[in-house]
C-alpha cells in the first residue's frame, strides 16, 4: 500500500502518462505541482513565438517543440491550467504527444531530469481531494467511473461524482453537529441543570436519520448489483446443454462444449450488458451425485456460486425429463438453496428452461403445466429463443431512478453508514433509558465521526492510501 504523506504532497511535482500504455494515434501526459511551468519550460524550445507556461493563458492548447539534447523529439499541444482551476486545483499541465511507446518514455525521462516526478497511482486525484475539489465519496466516484462497464454504473458513478450522495450525508450530519455542539455545551453547564438542546427536535432528527442511513443500507445490493454486474447461474444435470446455451447467450464459444457428462467442472464467467444493466454469467458444472473427488468440488463450487446469484437459469433436457419430474428436481433444488448461507432471498430469481426443443417428436407429456410454471422452451444448439431468456433478465432489475436517488454501491461507505445506525440506535436508546448527557454525547461524536468518514472530513492517511493506491496511474 502506498504511504502518502500529505504534507509532501504539495510541496513537489508528478507526473505520468494519463491514457493506456502501449501504441496508440496520441498519447496524454499529465504534470501536477508548483514546478509544472518552470520543468515544461526547460523541456519544451524556448525562443521567440515559441510556447512558453509563463505566457500561456490558463485553459488553452498550444503547440509546442520538444527537444532532447537540441534534437526535436516530438511536436506536441499543450494544455495549460492555472491554479486553482485545474483538476487537482494546483499549475498543471496535459501534454498531448504522439502516442509512441518511446516518445512517452523520452517525455516522462525528461520532466523528472528536470524536477519531475512519477505520481503514485490515483495521486492526481488524491491532490484534488486534498484541495478541496472534490470529497472523498466523490473521488472514490472517479474510479468506478473510469471502472463502468454499462449504462447504469455508469449513471451511478456519474450521480455520486457530482454530489449526490455525498449531499445527503453532509446534510445530515451538519444537522447532527449542531445537536451535538448543544448538548457539549450543557455538559459545560452541568451544575445548573440547563437544556440547550430542544429533546423533541433531536428525538425527530433521529428518526430521520435512522430512517434515511436504513434506506441507504438498502439500496447497497442494489448498488452492488449494478456496479458489478448481476449474477446469473446457469444450472441443470450434465449434458442438458447448459454450456451450449451460455455460448449461444454469448454468442461466441467460451466454454468447452462436450459430450462426455460432467466435463464442465470449474466455474467459467462472461459478463453481457442487456439494455444498459451488466449480467455476470456463470457456466457451472453440472448437478449430480457423483464420486469423482475432482467433480465433487467442482459441484460444490457451483454451489457456492447459486449462492452468489441473484437469477438461475435452471436447464432441463425436454426430451429427458417428465414434467412431474422436472418440479420434484427443481422442488430438490430449491430445498438445497435454503439451506445455502444467503438462502432463498426474495431478489433470487428462477427461470426454468426446457432445452433441445429441435429432438421433440411430439410435445411434452404435460406441457400445460410447463408453461403455467413459465418455463421457456429453447434449442440452445440452434440458437432458438434465445431473445425470450434475455427478455426476461433485463426485466429482473425494475429501473429505479438512479438520477434522483442517493444509492450506496461502495462497501466502504455501507460499513461507515452501518456503524453511524449502530451509533443513532445507542443515542436513542439512551434517551429512553435515560442515560446521563455526557454518555449521549460520546454516541453522538461516534455517529458524526463515521458519517464523517465517508466524505473524508474525517479521515487519516492509512484510509487515504487505502482508497487511492487502487486508481490507475495517472488518474
Ligand atoms: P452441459 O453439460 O449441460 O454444459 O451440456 P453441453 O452444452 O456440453 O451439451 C451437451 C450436448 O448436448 C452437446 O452434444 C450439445 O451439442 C448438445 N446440445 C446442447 N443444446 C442442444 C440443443 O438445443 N439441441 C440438441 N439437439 N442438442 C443440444
Amino acid at each position: 500500500m502506498v504511504t502518502m504523506n500529505i504534507h509532501a504532497l504539495k510541496q513537489d511535482t508528478i507526473c505520468a502518462l494519463a491514457t493506456p500504455p502501449g501504441t496508440s494515434a496520441i498519447a496524454v501526459i499529465r504534470i501536477s505541482g508548483p514546478g509544472s511551468f518552470p520543468i515544461c519550460n526547460k523541456v519544451f524550445k524556448q525562443g521567440k513565438n515559441a510556447f512558453n507556461c509563463n505566457i500561456a493563458n490558463t485553459h488553452t492548447l498550444n503547440l509546442g517543440e520538444i527537444y532532447e539534447n537540441e534534437i526535436i523529439l516530438d511536436e506536441v499541444l499543450v494544455s495549460v491550467f492555472k491554479n486553482p482551476k485545474s483538476y487537482t486545483g494546483e499549475d498543471a499541465i496535459e501534454i498531448s504527444c504522439h502516442g509512441s511507446p518511446y516518445i512517452v518514455q523520452q517525455i516522462l525521462e525528461l520532466l523528472i531530469k528536470n524536477g519531475g516526478r512519477l505520481a503514485d497511482p490515483g495521486e492526481f486525484t488524491l491532490r484534488a481531494f486534498m484541495n478541496g475539489k472534490f470529497d472523498l465519496s466523490q473521488a472514490e466516484a472517479v474510479a468506478d467511473l473510469i471502472a463502468s462497464h454499462s449504462k447504469s454504473s455508469h449513471d451511478l458513478a456519474l450521480n455520486q461524482m457530482r454530489g449526490t450522495f455525498s449531499n445527503q450525508i453532509k446534510e445530515l450530519r451538519k444537522r447532527l453537529v449542531n445537536f451535538a455542539s448543544l448538548i457539549e455545551l450543557e455538559l459545560d453547564f452541568s451544575e445548573e441543570d440547563v437544556e440547550f438542546a430542544d429533546r423533541t427536535e433531536l428525538k425527530s432528527l433521529l428518526s430521520t436519520l435512522r430512517k434515511e442511513i436504513s434506506r441507504l443500507l438498502e439500496s447497497f445490493s442494489y448498488g452492488q448489483v449494478i456496479k458489478k454486474g448481476i449474477p446469473v447461474a446457469i444450472v441443470g444435470k450434465p449434458n442438458v446443454g447448459k454450456s451450449t446455451l451460455l455460448n449461444a447467450i454469448l454468442n461466441e464459444d467460451r466454454a468447452i462444449v462436450s459430450e462426455i457428462p460432467g466435463t464442465t467442472r470449474d466455474t467459467v464467467e462472461d459478463v453481457i450488458s442487456l439494455k444498459g444493466l451488466s449480467f455476470r454469467f456463470i457456466d457451472t458444472a453440472g448437478l449430480r451425485a457423483s464420486t469423482d473427488k475432482i467433480e465433487n468440488i467442482g459441484i460444490e463450487r457451483t454451489y457456492e456460486k447459486i449462492d452468489q446469484a441473484k437469477i438461475i437459469l435452471y436447464v432441463f433436457d425436454v426430451n429427458e425429463m417428465k414434467c412431474n419430474e422436472v418440479e420434484t428436481v427443481l422442488d430438490e433444488f430449491k430445498e438445497h438453496i435454503q439451506s445455502l448461507p444467503n438462502g432463498l432471498s426474495k431478489d433470487k430469481k428462477f427461470i426454468l428452461i426446457a432445452n433441445k426443443t429441435d429432438e421433440l417428436i411430439e410435445s411434452p407429456d404435460d406441457f400445460r403445466h410447463l408453461v403455467e410454471m413459465d418455463c421457456i422452451f429453447i434449442s440452445a444448439k440452434r440458437k432458438e429463443n434465445i431473445n425470450l431468456i434475455l427478455d426476461v433478465l433485463s426485466d429482473y432489475i425494475e429501473k429505479e431512478s438512479i438520477n434522483d436517488n442517493a444509492i450506496v454501491s461502495n462497501a466502504r461507505h455501507y460499513e461507515a453508514l452501518s456503524k453511524s445506525l449502530e451509533a443513532v440506535h445507542n443515542i436513542e436508546k439512551g434517551f429512553i433509558d435515560n442515560i446521563p448527557s455526557d454518555l449521549i454525547a460520546i454516541d453522538i461524536r461516534q455517529a458524526l465521526h463515521h458519517l464523517g468518514e465517508i466524505t473524508g472530513e474525517i479521515t487519516n492517511d492509512e484510509i487515504l492510501g487505502n482508497i487511492f493506491s487502487k486508481f490507475c496511474i495517472g488518474k
